[in-house]
């Protein structure tokens, strides 16, 4: 970077020809103030036009460039009313139909004028149509000049077109230092953020280079190229924002890793207490990752541990233990769960667990309320409460935690990086900051373990414990409903239970719990042998516990479920389950609705009962479920069908959320990504900060709040 370069960041898109305040309102709503967001505002595909299509040579479907001269301009009234223009060139005739037009629009296609048009071709009310074609009027003597690389697409908003926003990108491509072919306004420059050393190491483009690559890129590529990832200065671009994301949640680790937390060192005699009253023993896979969490536990800085595992695979056991660690210290223990029926599993669990060691196990909820409420707050704040189970109400302001120790945080993939942060903040306000545990319900692919919980050390219980008989799963049609019920006839025949889970479109949970309970009524119509019990979100806490507690001893032989059945249910005589309409869950979350059955000893059936006609990403999804109870397979299968977005649930918000990079698409980065952000820790940290700010902007000060 020479001495007399401008930094791009620093001049405003005004100094731009043709900007003025209007045009810059518009660019700001898409994020771009200077000419450096202007560059990173980046097509999202290219179409080719540098050839001109005669006009008789055009047929329907096809995407063509054509230039002709302007035979009738009118407005047609029919169904809708439409400007129709007709253009000929010597070889035939074609009709440009726009919908929306204004009267400029009318006044510029006047007879006689020559326009160059780009669009679909399609069959319309005179014969070949293009639907609103992108078009210019040419200048009486402008050459016919045809673009010389392919032409970028860009994401745009209401009034500001493709042509527009293509000239001024080019503007902004002439302040960029000379290339090869030295076209260049000034000595202007983007930072280089990249050190030399990773560039070269893994053969990327310069940032410039790259930026140039993007938006101009030379007519032999294909048309695919930025869809299929190969364009190398997208390449290059997807790495530094990946590498800008993980650098981001190093961050929130080692900021965690200069705070002090209690040191819990030896096995409590509590753990060998506690291990003795179980009826089993633990796994290989549940004891490598409490000793993982045991060494953690025992460090004067605070854990931040993700423990992964399949449903089933014994993850409760392996907080209860890490929990008693703290609590033999005289420290607090959170659990929190993300619904209150799975709250209430934890506490009746840990009740049963830890009421016999003589350990005092507290539940708070939003629903608890009055004096209930008043008593558990003052017995927390007074250090009487040693393990305190519930929903997010656990980090509420009031609720004040005389010794905090540990929070355990069971996840199931609801709770996202934001809520996760935020939490860590709020534990946060002691000389002594707790370790944190999360577990999550369902094992979270490579890729994303690698980037939004880069924050977080990993452990894996990888196995299951023994005898546990793989759930068989069908996908059958509603048409087939008749032999579902003589399946679940069947099985309650046989001393088994089934549940019927109902899952629905509506946001509303009323709605959901509503059409719960009209599918109970009608199966108790059509199974009048079997006991049917219904369980639903909008029922009171004592209600659910009793109807599950009837459920478990067998009162109840059909459980018909909303999804809050989920998470949480342990009920090994149930080895039946239909789950409705499965199409419209995700995969993780069918995964762990079938992790509900095959907890006994007999072999399970899981029926995702379909509506037709089932669309073929439907199908695609189902059938994943259908091959594989492998949860680990399955989470990988999820995120390639439905993105990260959705998996996390961050869609919404700038976390995780890429600009250019795609986790699925660009997955062979990550093991890069990874040792270059250690690299940079150690050799480059001065370049972390303006990486961040680069590529997540304001959506750091989001994550931290
Ligand atoms: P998840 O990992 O899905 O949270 P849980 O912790 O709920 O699984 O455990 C599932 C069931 O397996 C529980 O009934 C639990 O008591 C039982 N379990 C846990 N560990 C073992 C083990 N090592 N051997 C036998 N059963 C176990
Ligand atoms: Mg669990």
């Amino acid at each position: 970077m020479n001495a007399a370069s401008q930094q791009l960041e620093t001049i405003p898109v005004t100094r731009l020809k043709g900007v003025g305040a209007a045009l810059e309102k518009k660019l700001n709503s898409l994020g771009i103030h200077n000419l450096q967001d202007l560059l990173f505002h980046l097509p999202f595909r290219y179409e080719d036009r540098s050839r001109i299509a005669s006009i008789g040579s055009i047929s329907a479907g096809e995407t063509v460039q054509i230039q002709g001269e302007v035979v009738s301009t009118d407005i047609q009234f029919g169904r809708r009313r439409s400007l129709r223009s007709t253009v000929k060139d010597n070889s035939g005739f074609i009709t440009l139909r726009f919908f929306h037009f204004s009267n400029a629009q009318k006044s510029s296609l006047a007879v006689g004028s020559q326009v160059r048009c780009y669009g679909e071709v399609r069959r319309g009310r005179s014969g070949l149509e293009l639907f609103h074609p992108e078009y210019r009027v040419v200048r009486e003597n402008e050459d016919i000049v045809v673009e010389d690389c392919l032409t970028s697409i860009y994401p745009t908003t209401e009034g500001l077109g493709q042509t527009r926003l293509r000239s001024i990108a080019n503007q902004a491509l002439a302040f960029l230092p000379p290339n090869a072919d030295g076209d260049s306004i000034v000595g202007s420059t983007l930072q280089e953020l990249l050190p030399d050393e990773l560039i070269k190491k893994y053969r990327f483009r310069s940032l410039v280079d790259a930026i140039r690559l993007i938006h101009r890129p030379p007519l032999e590529a294909p048309l695919s190229w930025l869809s299929e990832g190969k364009n190398p200065g997208q390449h290059r671009l997807s790495f530094e924002e990946l590498l800008a994301h993980r650098l981001c949640m190093r961050r929130f680790k080692s900021d965690a890793q200069q705070q002090s937390a209690p040191k819990f060192s030896d096995s409590p005699a509590l753990v060998a207490s506690f291990l003795e009253a179980l009826p089993f023993t633990l796994t290989n896979g549940q004891q490598r990752a409490y000793k993982e969490i045991a060494d953690d536990l025992a460090r004067a800085c605070p854990m931040l541990r993700l423990l992964q595992g399949d449903v089933g695979s014994g993850k409760t056991v392996v907080a209860a233990l890490s929990a008693l660690h703290a609590i033999a210290q005289g420290y607090q223990v959170a659990i929190m769960a993300p619904t209150e029926l799975l709250a209430e599993q934890h506490f009746a669990n840990f009740c049963q667990w830890f009421e016999p060691l003589g350990i005092n196990v507290g539940w708070l909820s939003g629903k608890t309320k009055g004096k209930a409420r008043i008593t558990q707050l003052a017995s927390v704040d007074n250090g009487d409460c040693q393990l305190l189970v519930g929903t997010h109400a656990l980090f509420q302001d009031e609720v004040i935690y005389a010794k905090l120790g540990l929070i355990i945080i069971d996840e199931q993939h609801r709770f996202g990086v934001h809520q996760r942060l935020a939490l860590r903040e709020k534990a946060n306000q002691h000389a002594l900051n707790p370790h944190q545990l999360v577990m999550t319900a369902t094992p979270i692919p490579r890729t994303l373990a690698m980037s939004a919980y880069a924050d977080l050390d990993n452990s894996v219980i990888d196995e299951l414990p023994p005898g546990r008989i793989p759930v068989n799963t069908a996908v059958i049609s509603n048409d087939r409903r008749d032999q579902v019920m003589q399946r679940i006839e069947s099985a309650c025949k046989e001393n088994s239970q089934a549940y019927w889970v109902c899952t629905l479109i509506e946001e509303s949970e009323a709605l959901q719990c509503q059409a719960a309970e009209v599918t109970a009524e009608q199966l108790t119509l059509q199974l009048p042998d079997i006991k049917v019990g219904l369980i639903h979100g909008r029922m009171k806490p004592q209600e659910k516990v009793a109807i599950m507690q009837r459920f478990k001893q067998g009162d109840l032989q059909l459980l018909v479920a909303t999804t809050v059945i989920e998470v949480g249910v342990d009920v090994p005589n149930a080895s039946l389950m239909v789950i409705e309409n499965p199409e419209r869950l995700g995969l993780a979350q069918l995964h762990q609705l079938r992790g509900r059955v095959g907890r006994g000893s007999t072999r399970s059936h899981c029926i995702l009962l379909y509506q037709t006609p089932l669309s073929k990403a439907g199908k695609q999804r189902l059938s994943v479920m259908r091959e594989s109870t492998d949860g680990f397979y399955i989470a990988e299968k999820d995120l390639e069908l439905r993105g990260p977005g959705q998996v996390l649930g961050t869609q919404q918000t700038g976390l995780m959320s890429f600009k250019v990079a795609d986790i699925n698409r660009d997955a062979d980065l990550l093991d890069q990504v990874k040792e270059a952000s250690e690299l940079v820790l150690e050799k480059y940290p001065e370049i972390i900060d303006p990486l961040i700010q680069r590529w997540l902007g304001d959506n750091v000060l989001y994550a931290n709040v």
